[in-house]
């Protein structure tokens, strides 16, 4: 794993997930299920935590939803799916906790957005009543600022104080600024209401990628308060993907970050755990986690003649993916093992040997043969139609030889 230097942070549990400072960064992910269907939202949750989420927030956004929460954790228990379920609130969230005791109760952790929370009113009351609810409770809280619903009346007071000095900043700086003091303010009447410094965990969210490294720089150097870091309304597809891992690496790189969401946009029908998988893998890019063994694959060019390279790396990818839940299981370590799936013979060997396996197809005008190596030594040359189901079964060989079974591993006193 990649030696970097992890900010200073206070550690906070999350139900039985431990968050902040030396503690893994966390993979957290959000249904877009209506959370008042207990069915399709159990069945979601369900997906994101079979997809490696550890953490999953529900919004609570009326009655409906808040009577929901305590059936869906109930659910979820007597499947044996005990990944701690977050309530995100907004507007109505001191009205919801306070009417359904039991949803306070069945929730891991509060979100609260300061910006909307005390919409209409001068004072802090709806805010510390939240808090008063996760004091009650022992429930930790996550401040959430976001630029979208940022504390309008801070906002303009801070643009007013700005306006009226000898050196003012420009708007984006000041905006920055407001979304670190709506949070370090907010924590700061949190813990006034008695919420201990280990219960909070801050966010400031926004939506360009410089923005995001900016504010948090700034939030991470003014507190000790674990982070959640996410680029909010990544959007889709490819754009989405690449501003998160962008924006997210920047900060994972400089220690910054306790819990990960990537807020991707799913394509109609498309598969919500996507953003779990694409969190993991910025994870694993950096060499901070491991989740899944990596398959290198060379982009192929017009030394491959046909599509039988591509269609070899996505099927060792998907058989990787799907072995996975049962070799995690049975093995400790398998989820470091790197695979290389190689197009001719340029690079194929080289980067095979770098491999705990790899294969070498044969590129145009070379011998149809595929040398496979393991642990950088040729272990065996396959031919013909045979060579991917081949290569699985010496996978499956290596996995079963390399990695401890978990039922052998010594047990310690
Ligand atoms: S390894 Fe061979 S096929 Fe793959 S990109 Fe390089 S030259 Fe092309």
């Amino acid at each position: 794993m990649a030696s970097i230097q992890r900010r200073k942070s206070v550690t906070c549990m999350i139900g039985n997930v431990r968050v902040g400072s030396d503690a893994p960064v966390v993979v957290q992910s959000m249904t877009n299920t209506d959370t008042a269907d207990v069915a399709s939202t159990v069945e979601q949750v369900a997906s994101l935590a079979r997809a490696g989420s550890e953490l999953v927030r529900v919004t609570v956004n009326n009655e409906d939803a808040a009577a929901a929460v305590p059936r869906i954790v109930e659910q979820l228990d007597d499947r044996g799916i005990h990944v701690p379920i977050i309530g995100d609130f907004h507007y109505n969230g001191h009205i919801l906790l306070k009417k359904y005791p039991a949803c306070a109760r069945a929730l891991a952790k509060y979100r609260i957005n300061p910006g909307n929370v005390s919409v209409g009113r001068k004072d802090d009351s709806n805010f510390g009543t939240m808090v008063q609810v996760a004091v009650e409770n022992q429930k930790p809280v996550r401040i959430g600022v976001n630029w979208g619903s940022l504390d309008q009346a801070l906002l303009t007071r801070m643009m007013d104080e700005n306006s009226r000095s000898a050196d003012p900043k420009d708007a984006r700086e000041v905006t920055m600024e407001a979304m670190v003091v709506s949070a370090l303010n907010s924590a700061a009447i949190a813990e006034k209401y008695g919420l201990r410094r280990d219960q909070i965990i801050l966010s400031a969210k926004v939506s360009g990628v410089q923005d995001l490294v900016d504010v948090y720089r700034s939030l991470a150097s003014r507190c000790s308060y674990p982070l959640h870091l996410g680029l909010t309304e990544a959007g889709m597809g490819a754009k989405g993907i690449v501003a998160s891992s962008a924006g997210l690496s920047i900060l994972l790189q400089e220690g910054i970050g306790d819990t990960i969401r990537v807020s991707l946009t799913p394509a109609p029908g498309g598969d919500r755990a996507e953003e779990v998988r694409v969190a993991q893998q910025i994870l694993q890019s950096l060499g901070i986690r491991s989740f899944t063994p990596q398959v290198t694959a060379c982009p192929g060019c017009g030394r491959t003649t046909s599509t039988f390279f591509q269609e070899m790396a996505e099927q060792i990818q998907s058989y990787l993916r799907e072995q996975m839940p049962a070799w995690k299981e049975r093995y400790s370590g398998v989820e470091e093992m790197k695979v290389a799936v190689m197009g001719c013979v340029v690079n194929g060997p080289g980067e095979s040997k770098h491999a705990n396996l790899g294969i070498s197809l044969p590129g145009t005008f070379e011998e149809p043969k595929a040398p496979v190596y393991v642990d950088g030594r040729l272990l065996t040359t396959l031919r013909g139609e045979k060579i991917v189901t081949e290569f699985m079964r010496i996978l499956d060989d290596y996995v079963d030889s390399h990695y401890t079974s978990k039922a052998e591993a010594p047990v310690t006193a």
